[in-house]
């Protein structure tokens, strides 16, 4: 197997042109990211929380802290759906409705189960640290005991998941095209700025080439 099923949920219906289910999109996506978007029901109502994660092959591991909302009800095995978007650009077109942006977004829809070993739970928390910078776990002091305890971490089988991706310019029809207004795209990356050093830091460490030279995915 090299792509998910889509179902009667994860289907593209809206444009399916631009929906796509293979591993090779899909986790390019993730890979690239490492913030989503969690959207759950707390006490009969919507909401949607930003937080991290990391892919481990068919897995996404999210961790918080054990008194989070958003942890206590994805870990009781409460239903859910995380989005992960990259915006790639916007998109200028000469009529007002036609104005749209590139993009490249994942919806994962699915369920937690909670991670209790204490080493499997260590071995999430290294990934989370590698997946953000590659090395960095061999840097830093490991959590204690009581950091892990106070942590919940939490497994997502991918099993249930869709791209949609938009690349390209404007559809507007040609006679549209008439009009002055300037038409095209203009492209976003997520690049990082300089470096910034902590005072409270050991000032003679220099800044480490990967962190220098940061890129994703890592
Ligand atoms: C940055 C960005 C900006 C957007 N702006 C707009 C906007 O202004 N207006 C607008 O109508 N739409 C916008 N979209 C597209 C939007 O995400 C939906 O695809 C669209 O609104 C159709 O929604 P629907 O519920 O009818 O989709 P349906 O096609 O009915 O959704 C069915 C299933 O398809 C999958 N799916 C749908 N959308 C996505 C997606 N984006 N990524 C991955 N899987 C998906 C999900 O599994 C979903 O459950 C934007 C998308 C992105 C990433």
């Amino acid at each position: 197997m090299t792509e998910f099923t889509p179902t009667d949920r994860t289907k593209v219906r809206r444009k399916p042109d631009r929906g796509k289910y293979d591993w090779d999109t899909i986790y390019a996506i993730l890979d690239q990211a490492f913030v989503c978007h969690v959207g759950f029901i707390a006490d009969g109502m919507p909401i949607v929380v930003p937080t991290n994660y990391v892919r481990v092959g068919d897995k996404l591991f999210l961790h918080g802290s054990t008194a989070s909302r958003l942890m206590k009800t994805l870990g009781s095995g409460a239903p859910f759906c995380l989005s992960v978007t990259l915006l790639d650009g916007i998109v200028f077109s000469p009529t007002a409705t036609g104005h749209s942006v590139n993009y490249r977004s994942v919806v994962v829809m699915g369920k937690a189960e909670p991670i209790e070993d204490p080493a499997a739970k260590l071995a999430a928390m290294r990934d989370f640290v590698e997946y953000v910078l590659r090395g960095r776990w061999a840097t830093v002091r490991p959590p204690t005991d009581q950091e892990l305890k106070g942590t919940m971490v939490l497994a997502v089988p991918l099993v249930e998941a869709s791209a949609k991706v938009r690349v390209g310019f404007a559809v507007d029809s040609d006679e549209e095209y008439a009009s002055g207004a300037w038409t095209g795209v203009l492209p976003f990356k997520w690049t990082p700025g300089e470096p910034l050093r902590d005072p409270r830091g050991n000032q003679s460490v220099p800044v480490p080439e990967n962190i220098q030279r940061y890129t994703r995915p890592q």
